[in-house]
């Protein structure tokens, strides 16, 4: 028997370039070494210190918790080194009731909507940006509001132009800086007006900051909480995937204002019993260990970044080298008038190097293009080297 899709995943959006992806599969079965530049999910291992932490605490039968529900016994020390780590980096203070732990961002970030949004209630999401704050609000039976990021404006959300009858039915707005994809990086003052946009309109401002430790040159991107009186408009979801190689272990952090933060608890409270205790030391220890990881991860990026950047400068074409991120974002060669697809298509066909077309992340992000650098250097120079017998 065939079971008929709930009405929520049906509607979801289909990925819009499946003929690209097809072509991309079939080149493979045809036993063709086709190069994928396309995913974010870092290529390195997590550090070691933390792989023995999670090893010593899941082999430790004198702890009476060890293999119960994370929710019933949660470890105090990842809260601890949430509230250690934000003060150390950030200068911010958390009150307990401001800190929840989560399965990495992506869960947190549909779950929350599930605690705060009802049918009807509008979010505002950016375009292009990361799918998942749509599908939370769809999954709550809300509505997606797109804010196009515009290149002209350095992809920063433009809050004015959102207009009075959105606002009133809005419950969440979503910002992510560095920004996934086109790598934009916000300051201080930009989230102020975020704040000051939440407080006058009476709305949640999450702050997505997955790659707020990817920075390079001496960049240090900041936190929404930094700006005085934020937690009483916004929160921020901080992830552990990205800067430290964690992407598998799902965890990370929701922080900031603590209506929200206990709506995030009361759903994952009934539906996932939160994480196994081991993964949990696990992330305390690599937060204490942040500074010297994110030294490690980031030069190997940044050899990556310049890498891709100057090969790409060689061809001719305009990049823009990112302050932060693991992603280079740049229009699409001028011969191809702005089709991001024509492009990936082109460059697949002629090169069996893949990227993904801009126009996957949304309208927004039609004529550009994203490399991401979560793999190998060799693969990278090998990608490159066709790239440029194109
Ligand atoms: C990768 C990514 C996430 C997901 O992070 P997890 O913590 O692994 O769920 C969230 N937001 C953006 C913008 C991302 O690129």
């Amino acid at each position: 028997m065939d079971f008929a899709l709930a009405r929520r995943v049906e509607v979801l959006p289909p990925y819009p370039f499946a003929k690209l992806r097809a072509a991309i599969a079939a080149k493979k079965a045809r036993g063709i070494n086709v190069i994928s530049l396309g995913i974010g999910d870092p290529d390195r291992h997590a550090p070691d210190v933390v792989v023995e932490e999670l090893c010593r605490a899941a082999r430790d039968r004198a702890d009476p918790n060890k293999d119960r529900y994370g929710c019933d016994a949660p470890v105090a020390a990842l809260p601890e080194a949430i509230k250690n780590f934000y003060h150390r980096r950030y200068g911010v203070n958390l009150q307990p009731e401001q800190i929840q732990p989560t399965m990495g961002s992506k869960d947190a970030i549909v779950k929350l909507c599930m605690g705060l949004i009802n049918p009807g209630d509008i979010g505002i999401a950016p375009c292009p940006g990361y799918p998942t704050y749509n599908i939370g609000h769809t999954f709550a039976s809300g509505v997606t509001y797109r804010v196009r990021l515009r290149a002209e404006d350095g992809f920063l959300m433009d809050f004015d132009g959102i207009p009075q009858e959105v606002r009133r039915l809005a419950k969440i707005l979503w910002l992510n800086y560095p920004n996934n994809p086109t790598s934009a990086v916000a300051d201080l003052d930009f989230f102020r007006r975020a704040v000051e946009f939440g407080r006058q309109n009476n709305i949640l401002i999450a702050h997505d900051s997955a790659y707020s430790e990817n920075t390079f040159d001496g960049y240090q991107a900041p936190s929404i909480l930094q700006v005085p009186g934020a937690d009483e408009v916004a929160v921020e979801f901080f992830s552990l995937s990205k800067a430290f190689n964690m992407t598998g272990w799902r965890l990370g952090c929701l922080v900031g204002n603590a209506s929200a933060v206990q709506a995030l608890h009361l759903v994952k409270d009934n539906v996932d019993n939160g994480t196994f205790r081991a993964v949990q030391f696990a992330g305390a220890k690599a937060l204490d260990h942040a500074e010297k990881i994110f030294t490690e991860v980031n030069a190997v990026y940044k050899e990556r970044r310049d890498l891709v950047v100057n090969a790409l400068r060689a061809q001719g074409w305009t990049v823009n080298s990112p302050q932060a991120t693991v992603y280079v974002w740049a229009p699409v060669p001028e011969k191809y008038h702005g089709s991001s697809e024509a492009f990936a298509t082109d460059l697949l066909e002629k090169t069996n190097v893949a990227i993904t077309p801009g126009r996957a992340f949304g309208e927004g992000g039609e004529g550009f293009y994203r490399i991401s650098l979560t793999y190998p250097i060799e693969a990278l120079k090998e990608a490159l080297d066709r790239i440029a017998k194109l």
